[in-house]
């Protein structure tokens, strides 16, 4: 469908810009329009080299019907009021991907305030760049106003930090200006319901062709403008299943480390983006291959050369993935209590060896190794609070006599803590055998619950056939006490 749609594109130099191109379709409320007053950008000193490509209604296959009827009514209402309104990035792409947006975008030359005016209810939201939210029903729809380019004269507009990062981008222009200070290609397609037709500067057609993520610009230059770009093109490469173009790929390893000027807020934000849309443990081989995984997750990966450590990751990102497939809750405390877990175990053990009992081993090593990641990535405390509980409870799943197995069940976080041992298990990190108990005690009446808990050996039960490789050999205070299913530390 998209190849047919590729070989009949119209070109255009950017030259003559006004009321090109159109295929005939009923343009909606033209020559109404005011200028805004957000002062477009045309002084730019170095205007970026674009080719301006127009796709017209019959050579695409996006239609009015693939866009949600919000972002079509915030588009109506500003071209009614004499602006230009697209919907651009995502929304685009997607559609002409064959996929199911998530979102849609608008972008306009109305400026916040201006567009603000037209929606009741509206809010300007951002200050590195200010956008308006508009509600439609119950849709939040983002509307941008057009990008421009910087000159001295608006420096005051857009500040860049020592490192070369963009801290305010507010600085307004056209179309062909804000492509350019769009992330990639592919991300930089506008498609207007005033006349249907799809705008391309950037050549995004083309690599969506060539099924590839290409920055548009320097990339070492946009990428330290803003270095969350960095995992975006990871992001989008594992999410489109594309390939990073290799121009684009060439400075990641180099840049990574900045990485650590973004807001560990920001950063949470993306690790979820990264994590849990879908694509996880594709988008983590990524991220490992690209070396930007140390700077997201340090702890983890410090211990991936541990092949239990690497599988429990990986499992824990492709059942993170099989759920949201299978439209399953997910969050992001179990997944994030999975990627730090190597690094709390082998801590705890390090403490345990230094004499400290079990309990405050773990309680020491969980608040040592969450401190550090906070560094790195915020973990909200609704998140992070469960995540310690799912640790906890580790130790505590093999004991399970008397009435212990019973209470454990009622416990709010007791799913979590076991679906956390069966990811243990399958990774080979402990032996299979209690996760098994569990499995059945969850199945069995009340009868044969206590049959099982008489069942269990009175000395030192044994959840597992064998011991872990850890504790092998491993002196262990407990280990007459309480069962061994390789959960509780010596
Ligand atoms: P999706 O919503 O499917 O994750 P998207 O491409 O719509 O993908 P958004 O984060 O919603 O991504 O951003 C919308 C658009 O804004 C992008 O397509 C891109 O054009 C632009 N954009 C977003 N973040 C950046 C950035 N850091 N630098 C430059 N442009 C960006
Ligand atoms: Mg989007």
């Amino acid at each position: 469908m998209f190849n047919s749609l590729i070989s009949s594109i119209k070109r255009w130099h950017s030259k003559p810009k006004a009321n090109e191109g159109s295929d005939g379709d009923s343009p909606s409320g033209s020559g109404r329009k005011s200028r805004p007053s957000g002062k477009p950008s045309r002084k730019n000193p170095r205007p970026p080299k674009t080719s301006r490509v127009v796709v017209s209604r019959s050579d695409h296959c996006l239609s009015r019907r693939d866009v949600s009827r919000a972002a079509l009514t915030v588009m109506k209402r500003l071209q009614e009021a004499g602006f230009e309104a697209y919907i651009v990035g995502g929304g685009v792409r997607d559609l002409l991907l064959g996929g199911h947006p998530k979102d849609f975008d608008v972008a306009t030359d109305a400026t916040p305030e201006q567009a603000k005016e037209l929606f009741r209810g509206a809010r300007i939201v951002g200050r590195r760049f200010r956008i308006l939210h508009a509600r439609i029903g119950r849709e939040v729809i983002e509307v941008t106003t057009f990008r421009g380019h910087h000159s001295d004269g608006e420096a005051h507009e857009a500040q860049q930090s020592e490192h070369g990062m963009l801290l305010r981008d507010n600085v307004y222009g056209d179309l062909e200006s804000d492509a350019v200070r769009r992330d990639f290609t592919v991300n930089a397609l506008y498609y207007t319901t005033n006349g249907f037709e799809i705008h391309d500067y950037t050549g995004g057609i083309r690599d969506i062709e060539n099924r590839q993520i290409r920055m548009i610009g320097d990339p070492e230059t946009r990428y330290k403008e803003d270095p969350v770009r960095m995992l975006r093109a990871v992001r989008f490469a594992a999410k489109l299943d594309f390939d990073i173009e290799p121009v684009t790929a060439a400075p990641l390893k180099e840049l990574a480390p900045l990485l650590r000027n973004i807001a560990p807020a920001r950063m949470f934000d993306e690790v979820l983006k990264l994590l849990m849309s879908g694509q996880g443990e594709r988008t983590f081989e990524l991220l490992r291959e690209h070396e930007l995984w140390p700077h997201l997750f340090p702890d983890n990966a410090r211990h991936l050369d541990a092949p239990e450590a690497l599988a429990l990751t990986r499992q824990a990102l492709r059942n993170t993935d099989d759920r949201i497939r299978n439209d399953q809750r997910v969050t992001p405390a179990f997944l994030y209590a999975a990627l730090l877990w190597p690094a709390v175990n082998s801590e705890q053990q390090f403490l345990a060896e230094k004499g400290i009992p079990p309990v405050p081993a773990l309680a020491q090593a969980a608040q040592k190794i969450t401190s550090n990641q906070l560094t790195h990535t915020a973990i909200p405390k609704r998140f992070s609070m469960p995540m310690r509980e799912i640790w906890d409870m580790q130790s505590r799943l093999s004991r399970r006599g008397g009435e212990r197995a019973f209470r454990l069940m009622e416990m709010p976080r007791f799913r979590a803590a076991y679906d956390f041992l069966l990811l243990r298990e399958d990774s080979g990190e402990i032996p299979a055998g209690l996760g098994q108990w569990w499995t059945e005690f969850q199945q069995a009446d009340e009868e044969q619950r206590q049959q099982m808990i008489r069942d269990l050996p009175r000395n030192g039960p044994r959840g597992g056939k064998g011991r872990s490789r850890r504790n092998r050999g491993g002196r262990s205070r407990n280990r007459s006490k309480q069962p061994n299913n390789g959960s509780e530390r010596p």
